[in-house]
């Protein structure tokens, strides 16, 4: 993409009404505009940095076997009666009559709806496990809406619903959720700590919140530091192994780590002194193990193969795609902006020209360009008429992981100078190696 044919508003001032420095940066970085309260436009730069984590989504839940679907954003209010959900969920849902006076609801989360597909398609244990996910808007009138994408009233969300034939399977397909969430999360450049949390309306026994450590969280967490040292890493799993992702639920939740909703202060007590650690946290996930509760109130019964129809066992499963981003950029950055993670930069480098205009600096970009693209690689290319300072200013502030900057001075010697936006070092090197270098770095990335 070349700068000056793209629409990146970028803010020359610092937005006032943003309390918490992901939301400034998106602001000022042209990523997102407010529409209404906690109701967002997504800008060219914001919305390619979405797609980027859903894209993410979509292959890591593939690798567990999940299966995509969509459901609709506008829902019947009669499910959720059968669920007895409709009173229970409270203000925060948005009630909607259409034109019939017929009651309606803008989705919240989705339980209702994929339990009606199941129960209208499945009748046998023959046909399990299922889990099916989406990626869709969802509404919340929360009652604060603030900080941006952190807590919108409509925010991106990948719902999961797991139906299994017996709790243990149910079990399993949580603790198959937990280790694909630890590889989503890896791939997006964070370290998310599964925390044992309570259920909310959502009801259930077993739940985990992830959680990203940051200064801004809306969460209080408590957790021993060894938990931090623990990596997914790029081991592989075989997801249909029970005992596999067992051991690797063990691995990560048997050093303590909660919410304070769920605090035990005598077991944090008993963790050595400097092992200890108060943060807080914003939450970017969460998986549950519900049971029968929507399978029986709804009637998802399937034939267990021994002339009993039961109820299915289920759980759901949740990543907050919108939220994503405000943690990432909460968790990476400096006072300059931005320093995406390279699984989810928006460009994979940019490149600036300094001399617009120079015969051989434009001809060196173009080729630097081209051969980037041919790598199947996307630069963004600074070709405005623009001081260098802008330029530099610019790509800090959307915090593109890699620069290149081509200059006259430079092309004499047949160098360009490549910069890391997260270290701030420099080299020179001619630019075949600059564009190999940057090859490398998204090998299996990109
Ligand atoms: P919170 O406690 O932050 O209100 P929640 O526990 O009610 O969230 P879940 O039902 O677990 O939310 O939804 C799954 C994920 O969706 C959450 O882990 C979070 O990342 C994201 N999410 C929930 N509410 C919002 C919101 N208002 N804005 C943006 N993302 C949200
Ligand atoms: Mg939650």
């Amino acid at each position: 993409m070349r700068l000056s044919r793209y629409f990146l508003p970028v803010l020359k001032e610092t937005p006032r009404e943003a309390q918490i420095v992901s939301h400034r940066y998106m602001l000022q970085a042209g990523m997102i505009k407010q529409a209404s309260a906690g109701i967002y436009s997504w800008l060219p730069l914001g919305f390619k940095v979405l797609r980027k984590i859903e894209d993410i989504v979509h292959e890591e839940q593939a690798r567990a076997g999940h299966i995509a679907i969509q459901m609709p954003t506008i829902q019947s209010a009669d499910l959720w009666r059968e669920s007895g959900r409709y009173d229970a969920y409270g203000e925060e849902m948005l009630r909607i009559k259409d034109r019939g006076g017929r009651e309606m609801l803008f989705t919240p989360t989705a339980e209702e709806l994929v339990t009606d597909i199941f129960r209208a398609h499945v009748t046998s244990y023959k046909d399990l496990p299922l889990t099916l996910y989406q990626i869709q808007w969802k509404f919340r009138d929360e009652v604060r809406p603030r900080f941006g994408v952190m807590r919108g009233r409509e925010f991106y969300m990948k719902d999961g619903y797991n139906f299994d034939l017996t709790k243990e399977d149910a079990l399993h397909a949580y603790n198959r959720h937990l280790v694909s969430y630890l590889r989503t999360y890896e791939r997006m450049g964070l370290q998310a700590i599964p925390m044992r949390a309570d259920s909310g309306p959502i009801g259930g026994d077993d739940t985990h919140e992830f959680l990203v450590l940051a200064d801004t969280g809306e969460s209080e967490v408590f957790y021993d530091s060894e938990i931090t040292d623990l990596k997914f890493g790029d081991r592989e799993i075989d997801y249909d192994d029970q005992a596999a992702c067992q051991a690797v639920l063990e691995e990560f939740t048997s050093r303590y780590a909660r919410t304070d909703e769920t605090h035990d202060q005598a077991l944090f007590d008993a963790i050595p002194e400097d092992r200890k650690r108060t943060a807080r946290g914003i939450e970017v996930g969460q998986i549950f193990y519900f049971g029968t509760k929507y399978s029986e109130s709804m009637g998802a019964l399937v034939d267990d193969g021994k002339g009993n129809k039961v109820p299915v066992h289920m759980g759901s499963h949740g990543i907050g795609v919108s939220r994503l981003l405000g943690a990432i950029i909460e968790a990476s950055h400096d006072d300059k902006g931005i320093i995406w993670p390279e699984g989810v930069t928006p460009f994979h480098c940019g490149i600036v020209n300094l001399k617009t205009g120079d015969a051989e600096a434009d001809a060196a970009c173009e080729a630097l360009y081209a051969s980037l693209t041919a790598l199947g690689l996307e630069p963004l290319y600074d070709d405005r008429d623009e001081r260098a300072g802008a330029k530099f200013g610019t790509m800090d502030m959307i915090g593109l992981p890699w620069r290149i900057t081509v200059g006259p001075r430079g092309l004499k010697n047949g160098v360009v100078e490549l910069t890391s936006r997260r270290t701030g070092e420099s080299e020179e090197l001619p630019p075949e190696e600059a564009v190999a270098k940057i090859a490398k770095i998204y090998e299996g990335i990109a």
